[in-house]
């Protein structure tokens, strides 16, 4: 089986970013917002079958851990109400495209986190994703100030709420932000990257896996810089006192591998351990085209895999037995959505 770790809904009926649009427009207006609305199950069934089913079926993965659209995500918008709202929104409607195709995705949710709200806030919609919808992870924004960084770094106690319940259910958390609303950070091309490459570095100087010993993250996006930076943080942890790296950060934190390019792949594979990697590929979302040195889209992140040199029994850790043991409900959830 193929899993892909790293998917979100970014081709969801148009009416559903129409009603954040009027949501957040009638917020700044001081009114309440529109009704939701209404999306049926066919309208939800094609934006799948002519996107993510297409593309799973056209590169021959299996499953994908599906969550709703991180740019559209938009912590920095509103407060913490609309984020609420906005979450209960997304999340219900990953639950619909898993109750569709469940054999293909698996849920993971957005949290409804706003800048400079202690995330205590998001306690009952993790909740309710994890015990009515089944989904088996989060995405935690650690800048939901859209690149100001006006939030404590993920290793101060205001993120512990999360973290004491991503415990409680065995679920780990992708860090992940949102869009970017300062000019000198893009989107995808730098703050998602910049996000990553933080939120590694905050929790390698924090107390966090000493306090909660069987904590798991994900680094998306290949881990940002912190993989082919790697020597700079064991220099780190090395001058900080802080220990061996690898004893410091492996058994807490995983990479994916949303790297698009063969050479980046390489280094990933060479320097990370093959139990921490996570076969991902963010499909149909921030790079989308067709690299005219290959012919294949950027994103078709399993040829590269593929053409590793690694053992039929390291490419199974990465493509499925990792995604398993990091989503420690993934095995049960898989074999109740096939029935
Ligand atoms: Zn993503």
């Amino acid at each position: 089986m193929i899993i892909d770790c790293h998917g979100h809904y970014t081709t969801a009926p148009r009416q559903h970013e129409g009603w954040r649009t009027q949501q957040i427009e009638a917020h700044a207006a001081g009114k309440p917002p529109p009704p939701r609305p209404a999306m049926t199950d066919d309208e939800i069934r094609a934006t799948i079958e002519g996107g993510q089913l297409k593309v799973q079926q056209e590169r021959g993965t299996d499953l994908t851990i599906f969550s709703p659209r991180a740019a559209g995500m938009g912590h920095h918008l509103g407060d913490a109400t609309t984020s609420d709202a906005w979450a209960g929104a997304c999340n219900e409607l990953i639950h619909r495209v898993c109750a569709l195709f469940p054999k293909n995705f698996v849920g993971v949710a957005m949290l409804p986190q706003s800048a400079r709200v202690r995330p205590t806030n998001c306690i009952p919609e993790i909740d309710r994703c994890i015990n009515q919808y089944g989904f088996v992870g989060i995405n935690l924004n650690p800048d939901p100030s859209g690149g100001h960084w006006q939030d404590p770094p993920l290793s101060d106690r205001y993120w512990y709420p999360v973290y004491e319940k991503m415990v409680e259910y065995d679920i780990p958390a992708m860090i992940h932000v949102s869009a970017s609303c300062n000019p000198t950070h893009h989107t995808t091309g730098s703050h998602y990257l910049n996000g990553d490459t933080a939120g590694f570095n905050q929790l390698m100087t924090s107390s966090v896996f000493k306090d909660f010993p069987t904590i798991k993250f994900i680094i998306p996006h290949g881990g940002g810089a912190v993989p082919y930076h790697w020597g700079r943080y064991r220099g780190l942890a090395q001058d900080a006192k802080l220990g061996l790296l690898s004893d410091l950060m492996l058994n807490n934190v995983f990479f994916d591998t949303c790297v698009y390019h063969l050479p980046g792949q390489e280094l990933l594979a060479k320097v990370i351990p093959v139990d921490n990697i996570l076969f991902a590929s963010e499909m149909i979302g921030a790079v989308r085209g067709i690299d005219p040195e290959t012919g294949h889209h950027y994103d078709d992140t399993k040829r590269y895999i593929d053409q590793l040199t690694l053992s039929p029994a390291d490419k199974a850790k990465i493509f499925e037995g990792n995604a398993r043991r990091v989503y420690s409900r993934l095995s049960k959830v898989i074999e109740k959505q096939a029935v």
